[in-house]
Protein backbone atom coordinates (compact mmCIF):
# COMPACT_ATOMS: atom_id res chain seq x y z
CA UNK A 1 0.00 0.00 0.00
CA UNK A 2 1.00 3.47 -0.61
CA UNK A 3 1.44 5.94 2.32
CA UNK A 4 -0.91 8.10 0.69
CA UNK A 5 -3.54 5.42 0.54
CA UNK A 6 -2.23 4.21 3.93
CA UNK A 7 -2.81 7.57 5.34
CA UNK A 8 -6.08 8.01 3.44
CA UNK A 9 -7.56 4.97 5.08
CA UNK A 10 -6.59 6.11 8.96
CA UNK A 11 -7.56 9.44 8.67
CA UNK A 12 -11.36 9.53 6.82
CA UNK A 13 -13.08 11.74 9.83
CA UNK A 14 -10.13 13.91 9.85
CA UNK A 15 -10.62 14.34 6.15
CA UNK A 16 -14.28 15.15 7.02
CA UNK A 17 -12.92 18.04 9.83
CA UNK A 18 -10.66 19.31 7.42
CA UNK A 19 -13.93 19.80 4.04
CA UNK A 20 -15.95 20.99 7.18
CA UNK A 21 -12.86 23.60 9.00
CA UNK A 22 -11.96 24.95 5.61
CA UNK A 23 -15.17 26.89 5.60
CA UNK A 24 -15.07 28.67 8.64
CA UNK A 25 -11.00 28.65 9.20
CA UNK A 26 -8.35 30.07 6.56
CA UNK A 27 -6.43 27.11 5.20
CA UNK A 28 -8.69 24.65 7.41
CA UNK A 29 -6.11 25.53 10.53
CA UNK A 30 -5.54 27.91 12.78
CA UNK A 31 -1.48 28.59 11.73
CA UNK A 32 0.06 29.00 8.05
CA UNK A 33 2.19 26.63 9.89
CA UNK A 34 -0.16 23.92 10.05
CA UNK A 35 -1.26 23.95 6.60
CA UNK A 36 -0.23 21.48 3.51
CA UNK A 37 2.03 24.30 2.15
CA UNK A 38 3.95 23.48 5.38
CA UNK A 39 4.21 20.03 5.37
CA UNK A 40 0.97 18.46 6.80
CA UNK A 41 0.05 16.90 3.77
CA UNK A 42 -2.69 15.81 2.46
CA UNK A 43 -4.07 17.67 5.09
CA UNK A 44 -3.23 18.14 9.01
CA UNK A 45 -4.08 15.37 11.48
CA UNK A 46 -7.37 16.79 13.50
CA UNK A 47 -6.58 16.01 17.10
CA UNK A 48 -8.64 14.63 19.83
CA UNK A 49 -6.63 14.35 22.95
CA UNK A 50 -3.22 14.03 24.52
CA UNK A 51 -2.11 12.34 27.98
CA UNK A 52 1.50 12.70 29.11
CA UNK A 53 4.09 11.34 25.46
CA UNK A 54 0.73 10.61 23.77
CA UNK A 55 -1.68 11.89 21.46
CA UNK A 56 -4.47 10.54 19.72
CA UNK A 57 -6.30 12.03 16.46
CA UNK A 58 -10.16 12.25 15.49
CA UNK A 59 -10.27 8.80 13.91
CA UNK A 60 -8.62 7.22 17.39
CA UNK A 61 -5.42 6.76 16.01
CA UNK A 62 -2.72 6.99 18.79
CA UNK A 63 0.47 8.38 18.46
CA UNK A 64 3.97 8.43 20.76
CA UNK A 65 4.33 12.60 20.36
CA UNK A 66 7.75 14.35 19.17
CA UNK A 67 5.99 17.07 17.89
CA UNK A 68 4.51 18.83 21.40
CA UNK A 69 2.71 21.30 20.03
CA UNK A 70 5.57 22.61 18.60
CA UNK A 71 7.70 22.91 21.76
CA UNK A 72 5.19 23.95 25.10
CA UNK A 73 4.37 20.39 25.84
CA UNK A 74 7.48 19.98 27.94
CA UNK A 75 5.98 18.28 30.72
CA UNK A 76 3.87 16.16 28.13
CA UNK A 77 -0.02 16.65 27.89
CA UNK A 78 -2.81 17.60 30.58
CA UNK A 79 0.25 16.99 33.35
CA UNK A 80 -1.37 16.83 36.66
CA UNK A 81 0.45 19.56 38.67
CA UNK A 82 0.23 22.17 35.94
CA UNK A 83 -3.48 21.96 35.17
CA UNK A 84 -4.46 21.70 38.49
CA UNK A 85 -2.72 24.72 39.36
CA UNK A 86 -4.18 26.78 36.47
CA UNK A 87 -8.42 25.58 36.98
CA UNK A 88 -7.26 26.01 41.02
CA UNK A 89 -6.10 29.54 40.11
CA UNK A 90 -9.39 30.49 37.68
CA UNK A 91 -11.95 28.73 39.99
CA UNK A 92 -10.16 30.82 43.48
CA UNK A 93 -9.09 34.37 41.66
CA UNK A 94 -10.24 35.00 38.13
CA UNK A 95 -8.67 35.32 34.88
CA UNK A 96 -7.58 38.68 34.47
CA UNK A 97 -7.23 41.59 37.05
CA UNK A 98 -5.59 44.85 34.88
CA UNK A 99 -3.42 44.82 37.94
CA UNK A 100 -0.75 43.31 39.54
CA UNK A 101 -1.17 40.33 42.05
CA UNK A 102 0.74 37.93 44.00
CA UNK A 103 0.88 34.73 42.01
CA UNK A 104 2.64 37.54 39.72
CA UNK A 105 5.08 38.12 42.15
CA UNK A 106 5.51 34.51 42.71
CA UNK A 107 5.94 33.00 39.15
CA UNK A 108 8.43 35.85 38.52
CA UNK A 109 10.43 35.07 41.35
CA UNK A 110 10.94 31.20 39.78
CA UNK A 111 12.01 32.30 36.69
CA UNK A 112 14.61 34.77 37.88
CA UNK A 113 15.68 31.73 40.32
CA UNK A 114 16.22 29.57 37.21
CA UNK A 115 17.34 31.40 34.51
CA UNK A 116 20.72 32.79 34.71
CA UNK A 117 20.37 35.95 32.59
CA UNK A 118 17.32 36.91 34.02
CA UNK A 119 17.13 39.26 37.12
CA UNK A 120 13.98 40.87 35.81
CA UNK A 121 10.90 39.25 33.86
CA UNK A 122 8.01 40.61 32.10
CA UNK A 123 5.41 38.33 30.25
CA UNK A 124 3.21 38.71 27.77
CA UNK A 125 1.61 35.71 25.24
CA UNK A 126 3.71 34.64 22.80
CA UNK A 127 7.17 34.03 21.37
CA UNK A 128 6.20 36.80 18.61
CA UNK A 129 5.39 39.34 21.21
CA UNK A 130 8.62 38.85 23.46
CA UNK A 131 11.40 39.18 20.76
CA UNK A 132 9.24 42.39 19.35
CA UNK A 133 9.72 43.96 22.65
CA UNK A 134 13.43 42.57 23.48
CA UNK A 135 14.30 44.42 19.51
CA UNK A 136 12.64 47.57 20.48
CA UNK A 137 13.79 47.75 23.89
CA UNK A 138 17.72 47.51 22.64
CA UNK A 139 16.91 50.07 20.01
CA UNK A 140 15.72 52.40 22.90
CA UNK A 141 18.46 51.44 25.17
CA UNK A 142 21.19 52.09 23.30
CA UNK A 143 19.72 54.91 20.62
CA UNK A 144 20.73 52.39 17.65
CA UNK A 145 18.77 51.01 14.77
CA UNK A 146 20.43 48.51 13.44
CA UNK A 147 19.37 44.45 14.41
CA UNK A 148 22.17 42.10 13.51
CA UNK A 149 20.31 38.35 13.07
CA UNK A 150 21.39 35.52 11.31
CA UNK A 151 19.99 33.45 8.27
CA UNK A 152 18.06 30.36 8.78
CA UNK A 153 17.24 31.16 12.31
CA UNK A 154 13.13 32.51 12.98
CA UNK A 155 11.92 35.01 15.44
CA UNK A 156 8.66 35.15 15.12
CA UNK A 157 6.26 36.96 12.52
CA UNK A 158 6.76 40.30 13.21
CA UNK A 159 7.85 42.96 10.18
CA UNK A 160 11.11 43.40 12.28
CA UNK A 161 12.10 40.14 12.14
CA UNK A 162 10.32 38.19 9.61
CA UNK A 163 13.41 38.27 7.46
CA UNK A 164 15.71 35.83 5.81
CA UNK A 165 14.53 32.77 7.59
CA UNK A 166 14.67 29.54 4.96
CA UNK A 167 15.95 32.14 1.89
CA UNK A 168 16.99 30.97 -1.87
CA UNK A 169 20.72 31.60 -1.60
CA UNK A 170 20.76 32.81 -5.13
CA UNK A 171 18.16 35.47 -3.76
CA UNK A 172 20.22 35.79 -0.65
CA UNK A 173 23.79 36.30 -2.22
CA UNK A 174 26.64 35.80 -0.98
CA UNK A 175 27.27 33.63 2.72
CA UNK A 176 29.75 36.25 3.71
CA UNK A 177 27.62 39.16 2.67
CA UNK A 178 23.82 37.85 2.71
CA UNK A 179 21.25 40.51 1.22
CA UNK A 180 17.92 40.49 3.90
CA UNK A 181 14.92 38.87 2.47
CA UNK A 182 11.42 39.44 3.71
CA UNK A 183 9.69 36.13 4.19
CA UNK A 184 6.51 37.42 2.67
CA UNK A 185 4.70 39.81 1.19
CA UNK A 186 3.44 42.33 3.43
CA UNK A 187 6.08 42.89 5.05
CA UNK A 188 7.88 46.68 4.30
CA UNK A 189 10.68 46.59 2.08
CA UNK A 190 12.08 49.91 4.01
CA UNK A 191 12.87 47.35 7.40
CA UNK A 192 15.67 46.28 5.45
CA UNK A 193 17.59 49.13 6.22
CA UNK A 194 17.34 48.40 9.74
CA UNK A 195 18.46 44.88 9.47
CA UNK A 196 21.85 42.94 8.87
CA UNK A 197 21.73 39.43 8.08
CA UNK A 198 24.82 37.36 8.75
CA UNK A 199 25.77 33.61 8.02
CA UNK A 200 26.16 31.76 11.81
CA UNK A 201 28.37 29.69 13.00
CA UNK A 202 31.15 31.94 10.74
CA UNK A 203 33.09 34.04 13.19
CA UNK A 204 35.09 36.14 10.28
CA UNK A 205 31.83 37.27 8.99
CA UNK A 206 30.70 38.54 12.49
CA UNK A 207 33.74 40.30 13.89
CA UNK A 208 34.19 41.98 10.14
CA UNK A 209 30.54 43.86 10.58
CA UNK A 210 31.03 44.52 14.16
CA UNK A 211 34.56 45.98 13.25
CA UNK A 212 32.90 47.95 10.23
CA UNK A 213 29.22 48.95 11.56
CA UNK A 214 29.22 47.77 15.63
CA UNK A 215 28.65 51.16 16.78
CA UNK A 216 25.35 51.13 14.74
CA UNK A 217 24.04 47.95 16.08
CA UNK A 218 21.74 48.09 18.87
CA UNK A 219 21.28 43.83 19.11
CA UNK A 220 22.56 40.87 18.17
CA UNK A 221 19.92 38.41 18.40
CA UNK A 222 20.20 35.04 17.64
CA UNK A 223 18.74 31.56 19.24
CA UNK A 224 21.57 29.98 20.86
CA UNK A 225 21.25 26.95 19.09
CA UNK A 226 19.04 27.09 16.43
CA UNK A 227 16.00 24.75 16.16
CA UNK A 228 14.44 26.28 13.10
CA UNK A 229 16.44 25.09 10.58
CA UNK A 230 16.70 21.28 11.61
CA UNK A 231 18.97 21.62 15.05
CA UNK A 232 22.50 23.24 14.56
CA UNK A 233 24.67 23.95 17.42
CA UNK A 234 27.15 26.58 18.05
CA UNK A 235 30.34 26.24 17.31
CA UNK A 236 32.97 26.73 20.59
CA UNK A 237 33.33 29.87 20.99
CA UNK A 238 31.28 31.30 18.76
CA UNK A 239 28.56 32.48 21.62
CA UNK A 240 31.21 33.78 23.14
CA UNK A 241 32.24 35.53 20.23
CA UNK A 242 28.86 37.09 20.25
CA UNK A 243 28.69 38.07 23.78
CA UNK A 244 32.72 39.71 23.69
CA UNK A 245 31.83 41.79 20.70
CA UNK A 246 28.61 43.12 21.54
CA UNK A 247 30.11 44.53 25.06
CA UNK A 248 32.91 45.61 23.12
CA UNK A 249 30.79 47.64 20.47
CA UNK A 250 28.14 48.67 23.11
CA UNK A 251 25.35 46.44 21.73
CA UNK A 252 22.95 44.16 23.47
CA UNK A 253 22.89 40.35 22.88
CA UNK A 254 19.32 38.73 22.93
CA UNK A 255 19.42 35.16 23.11
CA UNK A 256 16.20 34.08 21.34
CA UNK A 257 15.26 30.88 23.45
CA UNK A 258 11.77 30.00 22.65
CA UNK A 259 13.03 26.83 22.33
CA UNK A 260 15.57 26.31 24.09
CA UNK A 261 14.37 27.75 27.40
CA UNK A 262 13.68 24.85 30.11
CA UNK A 263 14.65 22.65 27.56
CA UNK A 264 18.57 22.46 26.86
CA UNK A 265 18.38 23.13 30.77
CA UNK A 266 16.39 24.63 33.22
CA UNK A 267 18.14 28.09 32.74
CA UNK A 268 18.17 27.11 28.60
CA UNK A 269 20.76 27.18 26.63
CA UNK A 270 22.74 30.35 28.41
CA UNK A 271 22.84 27.68 31.30
CA UNK A 272 24.00 24.81 29.14
CA UNK A 273 26.92 27.21 27.42
CA UNK A 274 27.83 29.31 29.87
CA UNK A 275 27.28 32.04 28.34
CA UNK A 276 24.74 35.42 29.59
CA UNK A 277 23.19 37.65 27.34
CA UNK A 278 21.82 40.93 28.41
CA UNK A 279 18.33 40.07 26.83
CA UNK A 280 16.19 36.86 26.80
CA UNK A 281 12.93 35.83 25.17
CA UNK A 282 11.36 32.77 26.69
CA UNK A 283 7.91 30.92 25.48
CA UNK A 284 6.76 27.53 24.84
CA UNK A 285 8.57 25.46 27.33
CA UNK A 286 7.85 28.15 30.16
CA UNK A 287 4.23 27.93 30.75
CA UNK A 288 3.75 23.82 30.23
CA UNK A 289 1.60 24.09 27.56
CA UNK A 290 -0.39 27.12 28.88
CA UNK A 291 0.32 30.31 26.32
CA UNK A 292 2.78 32.53 27.94
CA UNK A 293 6.01 34.54 26.83
CA UNK A 294 8.28 36.16 28.50
CA UNK A 295 11.01 39.07 28.13
CA UNK A 296 13.55 39.06 30.84
CA UNK A 297 16.93 40.41 31.53
CA UNK A 298 19.70 42.23 34.13
CA UNK A 299 18.26 44.56 36.25
CA UNK A 300 20.02 47.22 34.04
CA UNK A 301 18.77 45.84 30.43
CA UNK A 302 15.48 46.40 32.23
CA UNK A 303 15.65 49.94 33.52
CA UNK A 304 13.36 51.75 30.65
CA UNK A 305 11.04 49.26 31.07
CA UNK A 306 11.08 49.62 35.06
CA UNK A 307 10.89 53.45 34.77
CA UNK A 308 8.19 53.38 32.26
CA UNK A 309 9.85 55.43 29.77
CA UNK A 310 9.43 52.24 27.29
CA UNK A 311 6.41 50.86 27.19
CA UNK A 312 5.51 47.22 27.48
CA UNK A 313 2.13 47.28 27.75
CA UNK A 314 -0.87 44.55 26.67
CA UNK A 315 -4.07 43.49 27.85
CA UNK A 316 -3.65 40.05 28.85
CA UNK A 317 -0.05 40.42 29.99
CA UNK A 318 0.76 38.35 33.29
CA UNK A 319 -2.64 37.04 33.42
CA UNK A 320 -3.90 34.72 35.55
CA UNK A 321 -3.61 31.18 33.43
CA UNK A 322 -0.29 32.61 32.68
CA UNK A 323 1.29 33.10 35.95
CA UNK A 324 -0.06 30.20 37.68
CA UNK A 325 1.06 27.74 34.65
CA UNK A 326 4.31 29.31 35.09
CA UNK A 327 4.73 28.59 38.71
CA UNK A 328 3.69 25.38 38.76
CA UNK A 329 5.63 24.81 35.93
CA UNK A 330 8.64 26.22 37.20
CA UNK A 331 8.59 23.80 40.12
CA UNK A 332 8.36 20.71 38.15
CA UNK A 333 11.13 21.50 36.13
CA UNK A 334 12.80 22.19 39.17
CA UNK A 335 12.39 18.37 40.44
CA UNK A 336 15.98 17.05 41.10
CA UNK A 337 17.88 14.58 38.61
CA UNK A 338 14.69 15.42 36.04
CA UNK A 339 16.74 16.71 32.65
CA UNK A 340 19.67 14.71 33.58
CA UNK A 341 17.55 11.39 33.51
CA UNK A 342 15.18 13.02 30.28
CA UNK A 343 18.76 13.59 28.10
CA UNK A 344 19.29 9.87 29.30
CA UNK A 345 16.24 8.78 27.82
CA UNK A 346 16.66 11.44 24.58
CA UNK A 347 20.11 10.07 23.80
CA UNK A 348 19.15 6.58 23.79
CA UNK A 349 16.28 7.44 21.07
CA UNK A 350 18.58 10.24 19.27
CA UNK A 351 21.50 7.30 18.96
CA UNK A 352 18.77 4.46 18.19
CA UNK A 353 18.10 6.28 15.26
CA UNK A 354 21.45 7.10 13.92
CA UNK A 355 22.31 3.37 14.77
CA UNK A 356 19.42 2.52 12.70
CA UNK A 357 20.32 4.82 9.95
CA UNK A 358 23.72 3.48 9.52
CA UNK A 359 22.55 0.00 9.56
CA UNK A 360 20.50 1.09 6.55
CA UNK A 361 23.39 2.69 5.01
CA UNK A 362 21.83 5.82 5.26
CA UNK A 363 23.65 9.38 4.80
CA UNK A 364 22.58 10.46 8.30
CA UNK A 365 23.07 11.89 11.70
CA UNK A 366 21.75 13.37 14.71
CA UNK A 367 22.51 16.86 16.14
CA UNK A 368 21.05 18.04 18.95
CA UNK A 369 20.42 17.51 22.72
CA UNK A 370 18.24 14.24 24.32
CA UNK A 371 15.73 16.89 25.01
CA UNK A 372 15.54 18.15 21.34
CA UNK A 373 17.31 17.26 18.43
CA UNK A 374 17.25 16.42 14.66
CA UNK A 375 17.67 13.44 12.23
CA UNK A 376 19.68 15.25 9.61
CA UNK A 377 19.31 12.97 6.44
CA UNK A 378 22.58 14.17 5.07
CA UNK A 379 25.89 13.65 3.56
CA UNK A 380 27.88 16.57 4.99
CA UNK A 381 28.01 18.87 8.44
CA UNK A 382 25.52 21.25 8.68
CA UNK A 383 26.97 24.24 10.68
CA UNK A 384 24.19 27.05 9.65
CA UNK A 385 21.86 27.56 6.41
CA UNK A 386 23.99 27.58 3.48
CA UNK A 387 24.61 23.90 4.61
CA UNK A 388 21.39 22.60 4.95
CA UNK A 389 20.05 24.06 1.55
CA UNK A 390 23.22 22.55 0.22
CA UNK A 391 23.51 19.23 1.77
CA UNK A 392 20.23 18.03 3.83
CA UNK A 393 17.56 15.20 1.65
CA UNK A 394 14.43 16.87 2.99
CA UNK A 395 12.28 14.50 0.40
CA UNK A 396 14.47 11.72 2.65
CA UNK A 397 13.01 12.98 5.88
CA UNK A 398 9.56 13.84 4.85
CA UNK A 399 9.78 10.11 3.52
CA UNK A 400 10.58 9.31 7.02
CA UNK A 401 8.01 11.04 8.88
CA UNK A 402 5.41 9.61 6.68
CA UNK A 403 6.05 5.90 7.41
CA UNK A 404 6.58 6.52 11.01
CA UNK A 405 3.15 8.58 11.32
CA UNK A 406 1.50 5.61 9.70
CA UNK A 407 2.98 3.63 12.61
CA UNK A 408 1.94 5.49 14.90
CA UNK A 409 5.17 7.76 15.70
CA UNK A 410 4.17 11.93 15.03
CA UNK A 411 7.15 14.67 14.44
CA UNK A 412 6.78 17.68 12.48
CA UNK A 413 7.14 15.97 8.52
CA UNK A 414 9.93 19.04 7.60
CA UNK A 415 13.67 18.00 8.18
CA UNK A 416 14.12 21.91 8.70
CA UNK A 417 11.75 21.02 11.96
CA UNK A 418 13.18 18.84 15.28
CA UNK A 419 11.81 16.29 17.24
CA UNK A 420 10.98 17.58 20.91
CA UNK A 421 11.09 14.95 23.61
CA UNK A 422 8.88 15.57 26.96
CA UNK A 423 9.96 15.56 30.27
CA UNK A 424 8.21 12.39 31.03
CA UNK A 425 8.78 10.39 27.62
CA UNK A 426 9.70 6.64 28.93
CA UNK A 427 11.93 4.42 27.67
CA UNK A 428 8.78 1.97 26.62
CA UNK A 429 7.98 5.28 23.77
CA UNK A 430 11.80 5.11 22.83
CA UNK A 431 11.59 1.05 22.33
CA UNK A 432 8.60 1.76 20.56
CA UNK A 433 9.83 4.47 18.27
CA UNK A 434 12.39 2.65 16.97
CA UNK A 435 10.43 -0.44 16.31
CA UNK A 436 9.03 1.97 14.18
CA UNK A 437 12.20 3.37 13.10
CA UNK A 438 13.48 -0.08 12.27
CA UNK A 439 10.73 -0.81 9.67
CA UNK A 440 10.37 2.76 8.45
CA UNK A 441 14.33 3.63 7.70
CA UNK A 442 14.45 0.58 5.75
CA UNK A 443 11.86 1.23 3.60
CA UNK A 444 13.53 5.01 3.04
CA UNK A 445 16.71 3.05 2.17
CA UNK A 446 15.22 1.68 -0.43
CA UNK A 447 14.02 4.84 -2.16
CA UNK A 448 16.86 6.88 -1.55
N1 LIG B 1 11.48 32.51 18.37
C1 LIG B 1 11.78 31.22 18.13
C2 LIG B 1 13.19 30.75 18.29
C3 LIG B 1 10.77 30.33 17.76
O1 LIG B 1 11.08 29.05 17.51
C4 LIG B 1 9.44 30.81 17.65
C5 LIG B 1 8.29 29.89 17.29
N2 LIG B 1 8.59 28.69 16.73
C6 LIG B 1 9.19 32.16 17.91
C7 LIG B 1 10.23 32.98 18.27
C8 LIG B 1 7.80 32.71 17.83
O2 LIG B 1 7.04 32.25 18.90
P1 LIG B 1 5.44 32.23 18.81
O3 LIG B 1 5.07 31.21 17.78
O4 LIG B 1 4.99 31.87 20.19
O5 LIG B 1 5.01 33.59 18.41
Amino acid sequence: MTFEDDFAARTILTKVRFERAKKTIPGGAGSTARLPRNGWNPYPIFMKDGQGSRIRDVDGNEYIDYLLGLGPMILGHRHPRVTKAVADAITDYGTCFGLPYDLEIEAAEKVVAAVPGIEQVRFTNSGSEAVGIAVRLARATTGRRIIVRFEGHYHGWQDTVYWSNHVDPKLAGPASHPRPIAMGPGVPAELEATLIVLTWNDPESFVKLMDERGDEVAAVLTEPAVFNTGCILPEPGYLELLREQTTKHGAMLIFDEVITGFRFARGGAQEYFGVTPDLTTLAKGLGGGFPVAAVGGSVDAMRMIADGSYSHSGTYNANVIQCAAVSATMDELAVPGLYERQRAVGYRLADGLKTLADENGIDAYVEGLGTVFQLWFANAPIHNWRDAAANANEAAFTRWYQEMVVRGVLFHPLQFENLFVSLVHTDADVDDTLNAASDALGIVAREF
